[in-house]
């Protein structure tokens, strides 16, 4: 764990209780990776902390909610190399590359997906496969569309879990309760204007609702103090009979390229 202030441990232990998880252990040595053994020294958030923080969770408007930045972290470099070559979870076992993240650190735009596939797998890079292309496109098209000059590399891409689960399985809740901690420091890092999650699982993992993609897309959310919106998966839009969600994701991306941008 990153040193942090109070608020800042208030926030992490918070991004936790999102993911589903309310009890926290501490390493007694934050260098080696942590194993079942090490689990002691207890942080809890208490049930407290986490109804109260709940209610100001997740709020779901037309409009983004205000925004005041998060308290910004270390460099990315020095999350990258806490990972270092992990073996913290069992998805370690069949990855070949461990993929962090690409894109600019300033971006005030920050893409969150589910984890890496095949393709991603092989070249260390989110989002690299047929999604991925998709996900280019819509970003580059939509935001040529707006009158937005933006190009994929000025934005960050990163995912909820680092390592590629097999056979493109949902990543399980622990998995995610693990990686979170890097997602946690790479978004308190960016500090992004807004955020916006592809798919409902990492919707589920970054803003804490339980309801399917088709009911929380194109609305805000918020993690922490940033506003979030969610929309579709780009796997799902290549599916060929979502003609209409691809319209969707098109109006959300517009949604959320103005906010950011104008
Ligand atoms: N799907 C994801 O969620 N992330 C990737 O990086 C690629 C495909």
């Amino acid at each position: 764990m990153p040193p942090m202030d109070a608020d800042q441990l208030k926030q992490y232990l918070e991004f936790y209780r999102d993911l589903g998880i309310k009890t926290l252990y501490e390493r007694k040595n934050p260098q080696a990776a942590p194993q079942s053994h090490d689990r002691e020294g207890v942080v809890s958030a208490g049930p407290e902390t986490v109804r109260q923080s709940h209610d100001r969770e997740g709020v779901v408007s037309a409009s983004p909610p205000p925004v005041s930045s998060v308290p910004s972290g270390e460099p990315l470099l020095q999350i990258l190399q806490d990972i270092g070559d992990c073996t913290r979870c069992r998805l370690h076992a069949g990855r070949h590359k461990i993929v962090f993240g690409v894109g600019n650190e300033r971006s005030p735009l920050v893409f969150v997906g589910e984890g890496p596939g095949a393709d991603e797998d092989a070249q260390g890079i989110p989002f690299v496969g047929r999604a991925g292309q998709l996900l280019t496109q819509m970003i580059e098209g939509t935001a040529k569309k707006e009158g937005i000059e933006l190009r994929r590399e000025d934005i960050y891409i990163c995912n909820v879990v680092k390592c590629r689960p097999p056979d493109n399985r949902t990543p399980e809740p622990d998995e995610m309760e693990i990686c979170g901690q890097f997602l946690y420091r790479q978004l308190t890092t960016i500090a992004p204007k807004a955020i916006c999650v592809l798919g409902g699982t990492a919707a589920k993992a970054i803003t804490g609702h339980k309801e399917g993609v088709t009911k929380m897309r194109g609305k805000w959310f918020q993690w922490r103090d940033i506003p979030v919106m969610v929309t579709y998966h780009p796997s799902f839009l290549l599916r060929g009979y979502n003609q209409e969600a691809k319209r969707e994701a098109w109006e959300d991306l517009k949604k959320i390229l103005h906010f950011v941008y104008d």
